[in-house]
């Protein structure tokens, strides 16, 4: 048995311990799945939801290095509910879902929290039509919005500006702040950029940045600064403005 696979089976003896009814599944070697029914009581803010859903948990290849995923395999969520386009539940922006299993690796703990929070979410929206926590918007837009409170900005070129310094690995503490405050960064965003540093690996920033790329509006495209992108984001894009110019050529 490979250190992974004890791992992955120490942790789901321990979510059997209160979700009896998932099951633990090798699909293909070393492609670990967990099915069956989350049968769960959960209470916020005073509002007791008992529920349960059909659902597919899975865990990537690098477990615990990632977090699992999660679809709903009942057909009771709709796909136009916080799910991405492979119908994986959108549990929360990307660095924040990162972020939380970091803090804590395990399945029941991710369970609990993460998947828990979704679901009582969704059957609480089916119930009163509307969401018991402050929604979150789907996807991009999401991932935006996320930033921008975190960094306390209105300005979408100022969360891109500090995504690139992750993106990029450019992270310099007395260099001036790139929100324009004045301050050098260690005095400003910094610590805000070193804390999620430590969440995710670089390449997903470079995710993320694409994703708040993609949620500008068009008026904010008018008078967008190109340079605010990270390199390898920039590159692509240049590339992508190359190919484009040389088809129009030749056609
Ligand atoms: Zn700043």
């Amino acid at each position: 048995m490979s250190n992974s696979e004890a791992l992955i089976r120490r942790q789901f003896a321990e979510l059997s311990e209160t979700y009896s009814e998932l099951r633990l599944c090798e699909d293909a070697p070393s492609r670990w799945a967990i099915r069956g029914i989350l049968a769960f009581s959960a209470t916020y803010h005073d509002v007791t939801i008992t529920d349960a859903f059909s659902i597919l948990v899975k865990l990537p290849k690098d477990y615990p290095n990632s977090p699992p995923t999660v679809q709903e395999t009942g057909g009771r969520i709709p796909t136009g509910f916080h799910q991405y386009p492979n119908r994986t539940l959108c549990l929360g922006a990307p660095v924040e879902v990162w972020r939380r299993f970091k803090a804590d690796p395990r399945l029941v703990t991710f369970v609990n929290t993460q998947v828990v929070e979704y679901l009582y979410g969704y059957a609480y929206f089916e119930k009163y039509g509307e969401m018991p926590f402050g929604e979150l918007s789907h996807g991009a837009q999401g991932i935006r919005e996320y930033y921008q409170e975190l960094f306390n900005t209105e300005d979408v070129q100022i969360v891109l500006a500090l995504l690139k310094i992750m993106a990029d690995g450019a992270y310099r503490g007395h260099h001036a702040c790139s929100c324009g405050s004045g301050k050098i960064l260690r005095k400003c965003h910094g610590p805000s950029v070193l804390e999620l540093l430590k969440q995710q690996p670089k390449e997903r920033f470079l995710q993320d940045a694409t994703n708040v790329l993609y949620s500008l509006k068009e008026s904010e495209m008018k008078n967008f600064d190109w340079h605010l992108l990270p390199k390898a984001l920039k590159k692509e894009l240049d590339e992508m403005a190359r190919e484009r110019a040389r088809r129009e050529k030749c056609a």
